[in-house]
C-alpha cells in the first residue's frame, strides 16, 4: 500500500489540557495507552513526548497522569472555569462543591 494517512492537530481548539515536561518524559507512551478519549497519538520520534491531538475531547480524568511512570513529566492543565473555588467569609477556608 503506497498511500500515506496523516494526522492533524485541530486548529479551532487549541487547548492544552496537559502539559508535558520533554525533559523528563521518556517517550514510553503510558500516557497514549491508558487515554480513555485517545487525545494522543505516539510522537514519530522515538523518546518524544506524546502529540496531543484531539484537545477537545479530554475528560481531565487524570489517567494519563496517574499512570505515568515518571513524576512530573505530564501535569494536568486544567480550564480556567475548572480551577474556579470558594471562600468562606467566616474562615477565609478555600472549598470546592
Ligand atoms: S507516560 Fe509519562 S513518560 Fe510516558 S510518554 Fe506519557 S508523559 Fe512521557
Amino acid at each position: 500500500m503506497s498511500e500515506k494517512a496523516y494526522a492533524m492537530p485541530n486548529p479551532p481548539t487549541p487547548g492544552r489540557p496537559v502539559i508535558f515536561n520533554a525533559d523528563l518524559c521518556t517517550g514510553c507512551n503510558r500516557c497514549v495507552e491508558v487515554c480513555m478519549t485517545d487525545i494522543f497519538i505516539p510522537n514519530p520520534e522515538k523518546g518524544k513526548p506524546p502529540i496531543i491531538i484531539y484537545p477537545e475531547e479530554c475528560w481531565y480524568g487524570g489517567v494519563c497522569v496517574d499512570h505515568c511512570p515518571v513524576e512530573g513529566a505530564i501535569t494536568m492543565n486544567h480550564p480556567l472555569m475548572q480551577r474556579a473555588h470558594f471562600k468562606r467569609k467566616d474562615t477565609g477556608e478555600h472549598f470546592w462543591v
